[in-house]
């Protein structure tokens, strides 16, 4: 198509001027763009339209709006931007975004000898539902209505609020995908002026996925959550049974006041504590089997492969509870029953006639666990903190390692420690034993202390230089005889699990 190799050179001579703030007019309104500028079209006047028609004002284009009703719709839109009829709005330009709803693009079909030759624009995201019924996308249904058309599928995941706003507050990554690369290209530059950054998606097939994009609600979160669900049910369940239901039936003590902070508070070191031997467990599981099977080009069952995947988003969950029991934990002497307590005893004590209260290993014992459960929150914060896009992409791949795989070994040893000192003789003592439930620290400790047994396991001499020969492609049946480079560095470096 001749045109439009023309409509990508006017453009790109364009894009080097300066964006929005050469376009403001002394009262702040946007102004008339130059004369010479590109024309786009907008069809539609909805929400989108208005905030495109902003930002395409503000980044230097003239833009000519197609409405069923011009009359209704011109207030809405900066007085740069002419509003006009669908039909005169799509005699000149090129470009024409169509920022209508998908059951409408039919409407447009009565424009068809206008629109020929052009490049669409499909910003249109479907509802979940619209997404399954239609096996082709809304672009490629465009692209079937308007055969003479050269369809490109973007800007669909940018809100209309993000557009307004500019791309400072939002995503800035525009996917981009359609057949002809001069009308892809032509609307990348488009998208570069606007301030945002294409994304090269391919061709019109992949419009269902980028199409796809907006529905996600956080992909890789499901498994991870209804885990950490799982488990808060599960210990919040054997602590009511422990902390209020004993003494009710069996002191009849009422103590039910202490579901909402002190059952939680007691619920959610458990699930931070599991979840985070969680996140080592499957690296142990694999070494466990790359050991056993003597090579590591086989590949690891599914679900194995799964939970590996999945170890941030449960790390971060762990963080997330280790920070709430934080703040309960802060929460407890404000209490109003706390109080009581304090009370209660200072009263029985004057009435037992005890002026000095203090218990040399209780106190200490104290002053150790909750040092050892800051520290512990603090090498977990760095963990998340460092799992953040922006963080992880400025370190190189060793640093990466060393901060999730032996800073996050060092938060769970430190854990395991809170963990055992807050527990100290308990586990030992009958009277803990309620309804023959042993005390819950003593279960969290099973899966955590195995993932410290196998690491330590791993770290002897004979595992070690194993694992590590394995994991620079050596292999238990193969013929190729393989030496272990002598540098100790090199072989502890392969030796993470
Ligand atoms: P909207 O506010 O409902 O606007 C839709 C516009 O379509 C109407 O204002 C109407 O303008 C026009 N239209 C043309 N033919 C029509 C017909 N036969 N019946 C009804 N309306 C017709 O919707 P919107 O939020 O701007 O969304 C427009 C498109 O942008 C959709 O495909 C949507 O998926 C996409 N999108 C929206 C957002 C967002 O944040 N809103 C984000 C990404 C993508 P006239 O009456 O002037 O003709």
């Amino acid at each position: 198509m001749s045109h439009q190799p023309a409509v990508a050179t006017k453009m790109s001579g364009e894009m080097d001027k300066p964006l929005i703030g050469r376009h403001l007019d002394s009262d702040g309104s946007l102004a008339e763009a130059p004369s010479g500028a590109p024309k786009v079209g907008i069809l539609g006047s909805g929400d989108f339209a208005r905030s495109l028609a902003t930002r395409l004002v503000g980044s230097g284009f003239n833009v000519v709006v197609g409405s069923r009703n011009p009359k209704r719709s011109a207030g809405l839109f900066p007085s740069a931007a002419q509003v006009t009829f669908q039909v005169d709005a799509v005699s000149s330009p090129e470009v024409i975004f169509v920022a209508v709803f998908r059951e409408h693009y039919s409407s447009l079909c009565r424009l068809s000898e206008q629109l020929a030759g052009k490049i669409l624009v499909d910003v249109s995201n479907p509802t979940e539902q619209e997404h399954l019924r239609h096996r082709e996308s809304n672009a490629e249904y465009l692209a079937s209505l308007f055969p003479t058309c050269t369809v490109v599928k973007a800007f669909n995941v940018i809100s209309a609020w993000t557009l307004q706003a500019g791309p400072r507050d939002g995503n800035r990554q525009v996917p981009i995908c359609g057949d002809q690369p001069e009308a892809k290209r032509a609307v990348s530059e488009m998208v570069h002026a606007m301030g945002f950054m294409p994304v090269d998606m391919g061709s019109l097939a992949s419009s269902r996925e980028v199409e796809a994009i907006p529905l996600r609600l956080l992909p890789g979160w499901k498994v991870p959550t209804l885990l950490a669900l799982g488990l808060f049910v599960c210990f919040y369940a054997y602590n009511f049974i422990r902390d209020v239901l004993q003494p009710y039936v069996q002191e009849r003590k009422n103590k039910f006041y202490k579901l909402p902070v002190s059952v939680v508070n007691t619920t959610l070191p458990c699930v931070a504590y599991v979840l985070l031997s969680l996140v080592y467990l499957p690296g142990v599981l694999a070494a466990a089997l790359q050991l056993r099977r003597g090579t590591k080009y086989r590949r690891f069952p599914d679900w194995l492969d799964h939970w590996l995947q999945h170890r941030k988003q449960i790390g971060l969950l762990s963080f997330f509870c280790a920070a709430l029991h934080a703040l309960y934990s802060f929460c407890l002497p404000l209490r109003r029953s706390h109080r009581y307590d304090l009370v209660n005893l200072a009263v029985k004590q004057v009435l037992a006639n005890k002026s000095h209260l203090w218990v040399e290993e209780e106190v200490w014992r104290m002053e150790i666990y909750l040092s050892v459960g800051v520290l512990a929150l603090g090498t977990l914060s760095l963990l998340a903190v460092t799992s953040l896009p922006s963080i992880a992409n400025s370190l190189n791949w060793r640093e990466f390692s060393f901060v999730q795989s032996t800073l996050g070994f060092v938060a769970l040893v430190l854990s395991t420690l809170h963990t055992l000192i807050y527990g100290w003789t308990r586990a030992f003592e009958e009277k803990h034993y309620k309804f023959f439930l042993p005390p819950t620290f003593t279960l969290t400790l099973l899966v955590p202390c195995v993932v410290i047994l196998a690491r330590g396991l791993f770290l002897l001499p004979c595992f070690s230089r194993r694992l590590a020969k394995i994991r620079r492609g050596w292999e238990r049946d193969s013929a190729v005889k393989f030496t272990l480079p002598t540098a100790p560095a090199l072989a502890e470096k392969t030796s993470h699990v």
